[in-house]
């Protein structure tokens, strides 16, 4: 499988009146043509500032350091450029957001425009990356975009306000709008969230079919393990800005090695428990993190020489798949 993204030692940097915190800190990752990969963890462990950084989105004053290589689409047989996510000027960026990387977020009454009826937002998306397009074409292209998400009535739809739609189709214009522009990469930031859970699934469905039918990569963030189970090839978990497991979706949710993914999936809700297990503490503040394993003071399995340094993110011994993990006591 080729690498449509691959994401080296990326840090995200912020300015806070107690000095430079690290949100996100040396995330290594790669992302293959047609694949998902889900980011998991609890609020406040990085995967959303790891989303923006890579769209050029993150907060004003943030530093970035690594790097991100995005494979783009190859057009009109000309050869894929690749291009660093993370130094790419500002210009570059805009070019290519939309047309080689989209998003959508959890929320999309807050994400599309109020005043604006649904259909020329598609069409604006369009206009952007081709301007050249007559309009007849554009306005084609926006009910097909409506057409491929499964919008019903997409000439009706097209006409209408966000307001006038439910909570599941205005996701679904969402999508339509992100991928108006057949970009190769879509990240999806918690795009079900909002939703309950029989349109969840629609939602899930749908982004799973696309992704099989354009071929699209798919970076998937969410804190919700049964999610990621339904929809991810692998998984990532993240906790304080670093990534502590990661191996084949389904074997991390089986066999879960690092404690802080014991946890997460020992929290995850299931009918047949009757009760909710929880982890103890909180995600530590970035500019308080203890020593060592951040993860610490919160494990079950903590040793004395869980403080002495971070552990390195390591292939985990005695398992034959492809699995790392950010513990002295697995790796
Ligand atoms: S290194 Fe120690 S504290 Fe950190 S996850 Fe492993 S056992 Fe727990």
């Amino acid at each position: 499988m080729a690498t449509r993204l691959e994401v080296r030692n990326v840090t995200v940097e912020l300015p806070t009146p107690e000095g430079w915190v690290r949100p996100v800190n040396k995330v290594s990752l790669a992302l293959g043509e047609g694949e998902t990969l889900g980011i998991v963890g609890e609020s406040g462990s990085g995967k959303t500032m790891l989303a923006l950084a890579l769209l050029g989105l993150d907060p004003p004053g943030a530093r970035r350091t690594g790097e991100a290589w995005l494979a783009c689409r190859s057009r009109n047989g000309a050869p894929p450029p690749r291009e660093n996510l993370i130094a790419a000027p500002a210009g570059t960026m805009r070019a290519l957001r939309g047309r080689e990387i989209a998003v959508i977020f959890q929320e999309p009454m807050t994400a599309l425009n109020p005043v604006m009826r649904t259909g020329a937002q598609i069409e604006e998306a369009i206009r952007i990356h081709e301007p050249d397009l007559r309009e007849e074409e554009i306005h084609r292209l926006t009910l097909a975009a409506l057409g491929r998400a499964a919008v019903p009535e997409p000439v009706v739809r097209a006409r209408q306000y966000p307001h006038q739609l439910s909570g599941g189709l205005r996701q679904r214009v969402m999508i339509a709008m992100a991928l108006a522009a057949s970009p190769g990469v879509l990240i999806a930031d918690e795009p079900t969230t909002a939703l309950d859970v029989t349109v969840q699934k629609q939602i899930l469905d749908l982004l799973a079919a696309l992704r099989r039918e354009l071929q699209l990569s798919l970076l998937f963030i969410t804190h919700d393990l049964g999610v990621v189970a339904q929809v991810a090839d692998r998984v990532a978990v993240m906790y304080a800005g670093r990534i502590v497991e990661e191996g084949p979706a389904l074997e991390v949710l089986r066999h879960p090695r690092h404690p802080y993914t014991e946890g997460l999936l020992r929290a995850a809700p299931r009918l047949e428990r009757g009760h909710l297990a929880s982890i103890p503490g909180a995600v530590p503040s970035l500019n308080a993190l203890p020593p060592g394993c951040p993860f610490a003071p919160r494990c079950p399995r903590r040793i004395a020489a869980c403080e002495d340094d971070v552990p390195e993110l390591l292939p985990v011994s005695g398992v034959p798949e492809n699995r790392r993990a950010r513990c002295i006591l697995v790796c």
